[in-house]
């Protein structure tokens, strides 16, 4: 497996791996990552889709992608997402994916038409005093002290970060600041959580720094996930003779050794209380998603609160990995990562409004018609003074093919579940739907004498707990995460956002697909490059870019600076006079 970049390779059909057609893959969980390896191993492996193998221990297809409608409950959607234009393994799987809603056109048509003409922006991202806008007014509010905390961590490299927390590195420069608002509800990084993570996101969206403020760096889909995403995957896997397996669970995978390597030599599953063994070959490959940031997620509904299961199941994504992670040390340290449920959960929510009385104060705050089809808060708007930290959005209506006219969906999510609310006097966790409701009802305006009313009558709430959602972040070092395909694996790989590949930021949708395209390629050993993460970090007019905007467009020669470096930058700027770099400095408004 190699990376590349352009067009050369992107459009290149790579040449059919010799032996394919005598070899079968297991992919172990439905989610992305897993239909994502799928569909790279039919297109690009070119194995037949009859020895394709999914097991799924749910009912449906789509892991933490989902878009439910869940009878007598109601509509629920755990997250929902935030994507962006460089998501490259994403895009180069997404154009041979046939879209089930137009006929003639990709996945990534849909998506490219959809974003362009109608574009995502903000009108306004952060209220507080119940519903007033925060007037962030695009500015991060960095002093220079908290600009170099932030460009420190930048520059230190990785194996000095092993194990840090974004607390070692900043002080109140940064996490009192507008940019740590914007950043961590939009990301949702808690200021514990790890800063070598932190550092990869600053370089990963660097060319998006500019855009963070009103969320133009971001796109949409059109439905929810899975409704955009996940059923034309599977239907195509499926036209495709792809097997899926559901209420299959995955129990263990043992291995032999075998000439210094690993084999995979046995799948034991559990299907419908029966129990089943798969032998395996060196030519049957096996994908693991290991870790899932929704195992254990627990629902409530308008009248029950979602709870919370901190226990690590032996049949969950995190138990599996902890019985095949026993088997090698490079297979990876689960417990890294879902130990500290209560650092790591949030809560969201998904208000289904069922009357036009709601709507009038979601318009005051973003400044559109809810039902206008088109964007319409254009991201989150984060709720500044709230207890929880809470966070709303809606996206373009309606959001499931489903939904009734004239209802929207809005989705929420807050950052500290375990905090009494600032109107229900309750956590978030303890609170049901119709709670949950009235707290963001108060929040964005809504007069207290009709917030009971409007809570019980005119919306439907259905909130999750996720007690792994930002597992993700949580600090780690090298060799917590395995390789995406260990040195010592014959015909094993690990896949999705706790496998470890170079550069790529986790808690995204890309990250499963890349390491889901990395494993094939690299255990199929398919002839083609694999799109290397956007390099935006060593293109100098992005850094430039990054580094007026982070100081809120100043240019550099506002900077307080000592006699010394003052006078080198003055030595600097002369130095340059005339030259091209006088020019870029100047087109970039650095100077
Ligand atoms: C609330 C939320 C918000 C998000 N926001 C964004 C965003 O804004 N932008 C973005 O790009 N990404 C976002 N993401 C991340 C993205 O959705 C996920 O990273 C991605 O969908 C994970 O896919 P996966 O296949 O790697 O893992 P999962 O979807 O977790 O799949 C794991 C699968 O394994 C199955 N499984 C578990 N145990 C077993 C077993 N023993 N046997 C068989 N099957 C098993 C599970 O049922 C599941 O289907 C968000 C995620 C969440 C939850």
């Amino acid at each position: 497996m190699y990376y590349s970049n352009g067009n050369y390779e992107a459009f290149a059909k790579p040449i059919k791996p010799e032996g394919v057609d005598h070899k079968s893959a297991y992919l172990i969980g439905s989610g992305l990552a897993s239909l994502a390896a799928a569909c790279f191993l039919v297109r690009d492996a070119q194995m037949k889709g009859s020895h394709i193998h999914i097991l799924e221990k749910g009912p449906i297809p789509g892991g933490a992608l989902d878009g439910e409608q869940i009878t007598n409950v109601g509509y629920v959607m755990r997250g929902g997402r935030e994507m962006d234009n460089h998501f490259e393994c994403m895009w180069d799987l997404f154009r041979s994916i046939p879209s089930i809603q137009t006929e003639g056109i990709s996945i990534l048509d849909e998506y490219y038409w959809l974003n362009k003409k109608d574009p995502n922006y903000s009108l306004c991202r952060a209220t507080e005093k119940c519903g007033q806008d925060a007037h962030t007014d695009k500015k991060f509010n960095l002093s220079d002290k908290g600009a170099m905390e932030i460009m420190k961590l930048f520059m230190t490299p990785d194996d000095q970060l092993a194990n840090v927390k974004m607390t070692e590195l900043f002080d109140d420069e940064v996490f009192n600041t507008t940019f740590w608002l914007y950043w961590r509800t939009m990301f949702a990084f808690k200021d514990d959580q790890s800063a070598l993570e932190m550092k990869r996101y600053m370089q990963r969206y660097i060319h998006h720094i500019g855009g963070l403020p009103d969320f133009t760096a971001l796109r949409f889909t059109k439905y929810n996930q899975y409704e955009s995403m996940v059923l034309p995957m599977v239907k195509y896997l499926k036209d495709n003779g792809v097997v899926f397996h559901y209420n299959t669970t995955v129990e263990n995978v043992l291995f032999t050794a075998k000439n210094g390597k690993k084999v995979a030599s046995e799948i034991d599953v559990e299907h419908e209380g029966k129990k089943e063994t798969i032998g395996l070959t060196e030519d049957d490959y096996v994908f693991f998603t290991n870790g899932s940031n929704v195992d254990n997620s627990t629902y409530g509904s308008q009248n029950k609160a979602c709870g919370m299961d901190k226990v690590i199941h032996e049949d969950s994504s995190f138990g599996l990995w902890r019985k095949i992670a026993k088997q090698d040390s490079s297979f990876g340290h689960p417990d890294k990562f879902c130990m500290d449920p209560e650092d790591s959960n949030w809560v969201s929510a998904t208000v289904n409004t069922l009357d036009g009385k709601i709507l009038p104060y979601i318009q005051k705050i973003c400044k559109r018609d809810p039902l206008s089809g088109g964007v319409v808060t254009g991201g989150i708007v984060t709720v500044k003074d709230s207890a929880w930290l809470l966070s709303w959005t809606i996206n373009r209506q309606p959001q499931y093919v489903s939904q009734p006219n004239g209802q929207v969906l809005v989705w929420l999510y807050g950052m500290f579940s375990d905090v009494k609310g600032d109107y229900v006097k309750k956590t978030m966790r303890e609170c049901t739907g119709e709670e949950i409701c009235e707290e963001w009802l108060y929040h964005i305006g809504v007069p207290t004498d009709q917030i009971k009313e409007l809570a019980l009558k005119s919306a439907n709430t259905v909130s999750v707990m996720m007690p792994f959602a930002s597992a993700y972040f949580q600090p780690r070092e090298k060799g917590d995460r395995p390789e995406v395909v260990p040195a010592c694996s014959a015909n094993f790989a690990f896949i999705g956002n706790f496998a470890e590949t170079p550069r790529d930021t986790v808690f995204t949708t890309e990250y499963s697909i890349r390491t889901g395209m990395e494993a094939v390629y690299t255990l199929l050993n398919v002839d083609r490059g694999v799109p290397e993460v956007w390099g935006s970090v060593y293109n100098v007019r992005d850094l430039l870019d990054a580094t007026v905007a982070l100081r809120d467009g100043q240019k550099i020669t506002t900077m307080k600076l000592s006699f010394g470096k003052k006078m080198v930058l003055k030595t600097a700027l002369k130095k340059i006079k005339g030259t091209e770099v006088e020019n870029l400095l100047k087109e970039h408004k650095v100077i």
